[in-house]
């Protein structure tokens, strides 16, 4: 008889159970569902129902073949399941994971699915480089996969659109108009999963955050295929020109919301990709849109998981500019209506009611404020990762830690993802309706996001003159005559701890 192979709760889909993976048919399976992942964070309600969902959807599909434990740990649940019999898993997605299943006697760890790019190939990239960086990194991956190319070239002569994947949104506009995402419907698992989260909050086991509406995400293989599918045909065109684009009214616009179904494993980077570029083929979808979106995830999301390996353990601790301060309660609590810059309160609205919101409100609204105010930069990876339904260790430590929060001090990007709030008001329609003034930086109604980036250059001036990216911005700084009473404003607001 087989082995018995052993998935993790984001390992869901069929990359991780075939043949070609080294996991003969036959084989059996096991799925543990450990309380103690529960018990140490404190994770949004969301998110912990859709990983329960999906992890109990996938175990519903796999009927008797499979062996679903509930334990209070990983070690317990697969000591139940299988005694001292031998299992195979492939490798896990986080360096906790990894540790556990290689201190387990009799556990076989076969490579990692759910990539593009294997580990040892990108080892193989990174020897050649003198600085590793994103862009060089997607070339390669286009060219080595041969996506979006033609004869060796990319196509329409240019590897990156992002020029034309930054515009503002329409004018007036209260929607994009886009058509709506997937919406699944919950299902008899979905009660069940909500029951044991209500049974084990009120026995005071286990705590959450943020709310568990309607599912959102898709929990099984037919639902992210239909999600796909929706993408694809409908939404993909309009995604790239408004990618950076905020509305409040519409705070979905014509992303793919796919982030989730691709980190639990249950759709597949390359059919996602390949699916993209052939609705461009069908001249279906403009290139910019399309290319937009490969670049999201066979550029973006692969760079982030091999860095994550690639960097090391020690990585995690990095703090460049010094930044300990704590994240305040209303932060923690999701308290959006605490909060009166509408920025701030209609993304932290949106987590708060959804685990969810696109990449430029998480970099240039969330992740730039905590910057701004010097938190802590393992705490915000932490919010982050605890709190967005598609957050993991790995997609969260370099996102965070890198490229949010510039703790590496550059190893991952060339320079603090941070912003007045011009930038917000250029792309959002957020500052209309905010007692805030994006163009004021001391007074009353100073914008904490204007001000706080002038105290943030102030903060740091020493290391960021130095950097060729940031030095106009910091001699920004000498032509502020008011620049002592905005300190001070600034010092007061950190103090007090009140949201804006
Ligand atoms: Fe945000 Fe400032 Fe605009 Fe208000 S004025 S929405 S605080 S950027």
């Amino acid at each position: 008889m087989a082995c018995t192979h052993w998935l993790f709760g984001d390992q869901l889909g069929p990359a991780f159970l075939s043949r070609l993976a080294g996991v003969p048919r036959d084989a059996p399976v096991v799925i543990i569902e450990s309380r103690a992942v529960f018990r140490r964070r404190r994770f949004h309600r969301a998110k912990a129902h859709l990983v329960l969902s999906a992890m109990r959807h996938r175990a519903a599909e796999l009927g008797d073949r499979v062996t679903y434990v509930r334990a209070n740990t990983y070690r317990e649940g697969l000591r139940r399941a299988v005694g001292d019999r031998p299992v195979t898993v492939h490798h896990p997605t986080s360096r906790a994971a990894l540790a556990l299943v290689r201190s387990l006697d009799g556990v076989t760890v076969l490579p990692a699915r759910g990539f593009i790019v294997r580990h040892e190939d990108f080892a193989a990239w990174a020897r050649g480089q003198r600085g590793l960086r994103m862009e060089t990194f997607y070339r390669h991956v286009r060219r080595d996969h041969d996506l979006l190319m033609e004869e060796g070239r990319p196509v329409g002569g240019t590897w990156n659109l992002d020029h034309e994947n930054r515009e503002p949104p329409p004018r007036e506009a209260r929607t994009l108009g886009a058509a709506a995402p997937f919406q699944p419907r919950e299902d008899s698992i979905d009660e069940d999963v909500r029951r044991d989260l209500d049974r084990w909050e009120r026995a005071g086991d286990v705590a959450f955050v943020g709310r568990d509406g309607p599912r959102l995400f898709p929990a099984d293989r037919r639902e992210a295929l239909s999600a796909l599918r929706r993408f694809l045909r409908h939404r993909l065109a309009g995604f790239g020109a408004y990618e950076d684009a905020m509305l409040g009214g519409d705070t979905t616009l014509s992303h793919s919301l796919l982030s989730s179904s691709l980190n639990l494993g249950l759709l597949d980077p390359v059919e996602c990709v390949e699916g993209a570029v052939a609705v461009w083929r069908a001249g279906e979808a403009p290139l910019n849109s399309v290319e937009g979106f490969v670049r999201q995830i066979a550029g973006w999301r692969e760079y982030v998981w091999q860095l994550y390996w690639y960097f090391g353990e020690d990585y995690r601790a990095s703090n460049a500019f010094g930044h300990t301060g704590s994240l305040p309660d209303w932060w923690n609590e999701l308290d959006a209506e605490a909060v009166s810059a509408q920025c701030l309160a209609t993304v932290m609205r949106q987590v708060r009611d959804t685990g969810w919101t696109h990449h430029i409100p998480r970099l240039m609204v969330l992740g730039s404020y905590a910057l701004q105010r010097g938190w802590d930069p393992a705490a915000v990876t932490d919010w982050f990762h605890r709190c967005f339904v598609d957050g993991y260790d790995w997609v969260m430590l370099p996102n965070v830690v890198g490229m949010s929060q510039y703790a590496d001090g550059g190893r991952m990007t060339t320079k603090p993802y941070t912003s007045g709030g011009a930038y917000i008001d250029r792309m959002s329609d957020f500052c209309r309706p905010c007692p805030y003034r994006p163009d004021r930086r001391v007074g009353d109604d100073a914008c904490p996001f204007t001000a706080g980036y002038w105290s943030f250059l102030h903060r740091h001036r020493g290391s960021l003159e130095h950097n060729a990216r940031m030095t106009r911005a910091v001699h920004g700084l000498d032509r502020l005559q008011d620049l002592r009473a905005l300190l001070d404003q600034e010092e007061q607001r950190e103090r007090s701890a009140d949201p804006p």
